[in-house]
C-alpha cells in the first residue's frame, strides 16, 4: 500500500540549522539497530536483561569520558528540558528547603527550559535573579557576585548560547559558585562538543547535554550529579538511576546517546570553517548592510547569527531555500527575549537570523547559502525600496 504521506520538498534547501536539532550521525543510528532488537528489561537479572543493561552501563561510561567525570555520576533522562527541570525543581523540592524561602539567580539570556521551571517556583513564593547580559549578550561574573545572598540556593546559567551563539564566562561563575557554596547548574546542550570544557573545569555541581543536538537521537539526554549533591527526583517509581529517574530506561536512546559521545571524544570540538566562510562570502558583497551579533571571541564555532538591513528573516530564509531559525526553534514570542535583553529593537530582531552549521556542512556549502541569501537579500531590498 502507497503511503499517504509525503516527505516536505526540501532537496534545494541547505540545513543550516543544527542548533535546532542534528542529523544522527551513521555510527549512532547502526548502535541504535543493534539495540533496538533488545527485549529485556535492563533491570533485569537474566541474560535478556544483562544484554540491556551493558548496554546502558556502557553507554554511561562513554558520557561520563566525554564529560570528565566518573559513570556513577550520570544520569539518563528523556532531554535538556528534563534535566534542567529536574535540577531546578529537584533542589527547590528537598525536603530540608521545605518552608523556606529560596533565592535563585539565571541569566536573561537562558533557554526556556530554565527560565519556564523558575518562573514557576517564583509563583510558589521563591525568589528568582535573571542577570541582564550586555549588547553581546554576556554576563558579567561580578555582577552576579553582588546578587548572591543568604538564602542564594542555586546558579543554573546556559554555557553556549543557542540563539546567538555567545559562550559566558561559566570557569569564574563556577569558582564565585563555589567560594559561595552555592550550587552550580550548566545547561551545557549547545556547548558540549563544540568548545573545549569538563565538569571540574566548570566547577559544576550539576550539567546537562541532549542527545539531538549532538548528531545522537531525539528523546534523550544525560544529566551529570556530582557526587554527594543532593536532588528530589521529579519522577517517583521503581527508583532507575540511581533512584534520580524513575521509568525504564530506553536501551537504544541511551545507546545511541552514547555513540554520539564516543564520537564527540574522538573527534574533538567542531571546527569553524564552513562558518567563517559563510560570513566572507556575505559581508564581503553585503558590507555593512549585514552585522554579525554576538561576542567576537567568546562564541561557539558553528553559529552565525546576522542581522539584515531593512527586510524580514524568515521571508529571506524562505525565498533563499535556507533551512534555519528566526528565534529559538522553541518558542515563538514576537521579539525574541534573548535579542531584546542585547538591547535589539523590533525592527533589528525581524531581519535577524540564525545561521548554525554543523559536521556535515562543508564549506562549498557555506558559500552556496551565502550566496542564495544575498541574491535574496538583494531581492526582497528592491520590492522594499518599490513600495
Ligand atoms: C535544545 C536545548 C534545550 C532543550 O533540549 P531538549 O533535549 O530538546 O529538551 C535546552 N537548552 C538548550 C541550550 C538547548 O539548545
Amino acid at each position: 500500500m502507497k503511503s499517504e504521506s509525503r516527505p516536505i520538498m526540501q532537496e534545494h534547501w541547505i540545513y543550516l540549522d543544527y542548533n535546532a536539532s542534528t542529523p544522527m550521525d551513521p555510527e549512532v543510528v547502526e548502535v541504535m539497530r543493534q539495540c533496538l532488537a533488545f527485549q529485556g528489561h535492563p533491570s533485569s537479572a537474566h541474560p535478556h536483561g544483562r544484554q540491556a543493561a551493558a548496554a546502558v552501563e556502557h553507554s554511561r561510561e562513554l558520557v561520563a569520558t566525554a564529560l570528565g567525570c566518573e559513570a556513577s555520576e550520570i544520569i539518563f533522562c528523556s532531554g535538556s528540558t528534563e534535566a534542567s527541570n529536574q535540577v531546578i525543581k529537584g533542589v527547590a523540592f528537598h525536603p530540608e528547603q521545605q518552608g523556606r524561602t529560596l533565592h535563585f539567580i539565571s541569566s536573561e539570556v537562558d533557554h526556556a527550559a530554565t527560565t519556564a521551571p523558575l518562573n514557576f517556583l517564583k509563583r510558589l513564593g521563591h525568589e528568582v535573579t535573571f542577570l541582564p547580559v550586555d549588547t553581546t549578550g554576556r554576563i558579567d561574573p561580578q555582577r552576579l557576585k553582588e546578587e548572591i545572598k543568604e538564602n542564594t540556593i542555586l546558579v543554573t546559567l546556559i554555557h553556549g548560547q543557542n540563539e546567538v551563539g555567545t559562550v559566558q564566562p561559566l570557569e569564574e561563575i563556577g569558582e564565585i559558585c563555589r567560594e559561595s557554596q552555592v550550587l552550580f547548574h550548566v545547561d551545557a546542550s549547545q556547548s558540549f562538543g563544540k568548545v573545549p570544557f569538563t565538569v571540574d573545569s566548570l566547577k559544576a555541581d550539576f550539567l546537562n547535554i541532549a542527545g539531538h543536538k549532538i548528531y545522537g537521537p531525539k528523546g534523550v539526554g544525560a544529566l551529570y550529579v556530582r557526587q554527594g549533591r543532593e536532588l528530589e527526583p521529579l519522577l517517583h517509581g521503581g527508583g532507575h538511576e540511581a533512584g534520580l529517574r524513575s521509568g525504564t530506561p530506553a536501551p537504544q536512546l541511551i545507546a545511541g546517546l552514547g555513540e554520539a559521545c564516543r564520537l564527540v571524544t574522538k573527534l574533538g570540538s567542531l571546527s569553524g570553517q564552513a562558518t567563517e566562510a559563510l560570513w566572507q562570502a556575505l559581508s564581503q558583497d553585503l558590507g555593512d548592510r549585514v552585522r554579525r551579533n554576538g561576542h567576537p571571541d567568546y562564541h561557539l564555532p558553528n553559529v552565525l547569527h546576522v542581522t539584515f538591513q531593512g527586510v524580514n528573516g524568515r521571508e529571506l530564509l524562505n525565498l533563499a531555500h535556507v533551512s534555519a531559525s528566526t528565534g529559538a526553534a522553541c518558542h515563538s514570542a514576537a521579539v525574541s527575549p534573548v535579542l531584546k535583553a542585547m538591547g535589539f529593537s523590533a525592527e533589528e530582531a525581524a531581519g535577524s537570523v540564525r545561521l548554525s552549521c554543523g559536521r556535515y556542512t562543508s564549506v562549498e556549502d557555506a558559500q552556496s547559502a551565502a550566496k542564495s541569501l544575498q541574491q535574496a537579500f538583494e531581492s526582497l531590498s528592491r520590492e522594499a525600496a518599490a513600495k
